[in-house]
């Protein structure tokens, strides 16, 4: 069986490479985490397969490289095109594969895959320039040339987002592509292949291999044929991979985790303020941007919880196909475990879990309800590592300088939340913070020209925009002089 039938919807199970399907004598199992049930067996590759890639990616390189952005940009916006008259087919895939909800990929990810597309293909074609400048009459020209094969590794919990966050960026640049899904949501890549048949891109630009990370991933990333790694995952993964990037000296850019801050200050709307802690809960807590420690300034503090309590406990936990629901489950017992591990280290520990702390059990399988705990011991594991589920932490400050202390008093810095009433004081707060991306009075504004990715342990360098194009290309400068020209 080389298709599965979801949801109506015909997905290849095998890998894509060189324009092909190619199967592997061994399978793993994918399963939705909805309620579980088999979804299909899909192509296991290893060292074989992912050279079988890197070898067509190779081959399709020089003529892909060739065609400029132009020309590359008309096939990609094919593709975006494609994307957006399958949004629904992909929402419904995305939804059974990875249990996020169905009315955020039908509204806001799917389309935003397409724009991932679209918005790199015309950057490449009318914005990627910088001002010619001169030295002593010398003019330098700054261009991005094409670097070879982008080895592209992604997580679950967004997968064809942030999939296509590196492809748009990785084939506009004029690279070609071999990209390696998480092992737990292979589908919507597979059906994303196709579209790129379809688009015309030609055979070995674009290429899939499915399968585990310590197999396919590990040899994609020490593969000698590879030009970029770019990977978004966890910090222990990031460093296997820089330790399997470093005999080829592969340039990485990698998007990590976090345990952001969101900080409210006495000034703030409380209920802005408990709106944008509320949301923390997003997509089950499976988002590595997630504010997930609620720092308090303590004048504030009771009526801020009363008011995040009123707005947590409306929230719907159920089946993410409901358009009624707004938490689903984890992606995966595996994660699931991690998950309630944590919970109950904490609750073992003391600690204080004011709300949820354990299993939906009127669900069940890998429903976790929405969980809060209050004042959690400063050090206190529950606090300072990643959960990556619907977890919170809240605590209390009493100055700005100890708010600063708290917000980056841990290794990571990706994202933080600022809640302030008073422009000049957001502005003296945001200086200070460590983290790659600040939301004050806001969460989740992205807009695809700025620089995205975590500061301290949650990153390697910035994506979006040009920043993109640093990392994919080759950035060159010709220097050319005024002298010694005959016509
Ligand atoms: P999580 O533990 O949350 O699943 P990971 O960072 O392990 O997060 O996974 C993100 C991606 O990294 C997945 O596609 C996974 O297969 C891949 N991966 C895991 N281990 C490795 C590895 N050793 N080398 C390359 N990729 C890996």
């Amino acid at each position: 069986m080389n298709f599965v039938e979801v949801v109506g919807i015909q997905v290849d199970t095998r890998h894509f490479i060189g324009g092909e399907r190619i199967a592997s004598t061994e399978t793993f199992t994918n399963t939705s985490p909805i309620d579980g049930s088999f979804l299909g067996e899909i192509s296991r590759g290893g060292t074989a397969e992912v050279d079988l890639a890197v070898t067509a990616a190779r081959n399709a390189f020089p003529a892909w490289a060739a065609m400029g952005p132009a020309k590359r940009g008309a096939l990609l916006l094919k593709l975006a095109e494609l994307v957006e008259a399958n949004i629904e087919n992909l929402a419904q895939l995305e939804t059974m594969d990875n249990g996020s909800l169905l009315r955020s990929h039908r509204r806001g990810v799917m389309p935003r895959v397409a724009m991932n597309i679209r918005f790199f293909a015309e950057w490449a074609i009318n914005e990627l320039k910088h001002e010619v400048f001169e030295t002593r009459g010398h003019s330098n020209n700054i261009s991005w040339d094409p670097s070879g094969v982008a080895a592209l590794i992604t997580p679950w919990n967004a997968p064809l987002m942030l999939a296509t966050w590196k492809v748009g960026p990785a084939l506009a640049a004029g690279d070609t592509v071999v990209l390696k899904p998480a092992e737990w949501t292979p589908l919507s890549a597979s059906f994303f292949a196709d579209l790129t048949v379809k688009a015309g891109i030609p055979a070995g630009v674009f290429n899939v291999v499915q399968g585990f990370g310590r197999e396919a991933g590990a040899a994609l990333t020490a593969h000698p044929g590879i030009s970029r790694i770019s990977f978004t995952g966890s910090v222990p993964t990031a460093k296997v991979i820089a330790h399997a990037a470093a005999d080829n000296l592969t340039p990485c850019s990698f998007e990590l985790g976090g345990k952001s801050p969101l900080l409210v200050f006495d000034n703030a709307d409380l209920d802005l303020a408990a709106e944008l802690a509320v949301e923390q809960y997003d997509n089950a807590g499976q988002v590595c941007l997630s504010g997930t420690r609620i720092l308090v300034h303590e004048s504030v503090a009771d009526v801020f919880a009363e008011k995040f309590r009123d707005r947590a406990a409306k929230l719907t936990q159920g089946d993410p196909r409901d358009p009624e629901t707004d938490i689903g489950p984890q992606i995966h017992q595996t994660h699931f475990d991690r998950v309630k591990g944590f919970v109950d280290r904490a609750k073992t520990d003391g600690q204080s879990i004011v709300m949820g702390g354990e299993p939906n059990s009127e669900l069940g399988g890998l429903y976790f309800k929405p969980t809060l705990v209050k004042n959690p011991a400063p050090g206190s594991e529950i606090v300072t590592a990643e959960v990556f589920g619907p977890v919170l932490c809240m605590q209390t400050f009493t100055s700005d300088e100890q708010a600063l202390e708290m917000a980056n008093g841990t290794e990571f810095g990706l994202a933080a939340v600022v809640v302030s009433g008073s422009r000049a004081h957001a502005d003296r707060i945001t200086k200070d913070l460590v983290a790659g991306t600040i939301w004050v009075n806001c969460f989740f504004v992205r807009d695809l020209r700025a620089p995205f990715g975590g500061s301290k342990k949650s990153g390697v360098g910035r994506e979006g925009g040009n920043w993109s194009f640093d990392f994919y290309a080759d950035v060159k400068n010709t220097v050319i002089s005024p002298n010694g020209w005959k016509e």
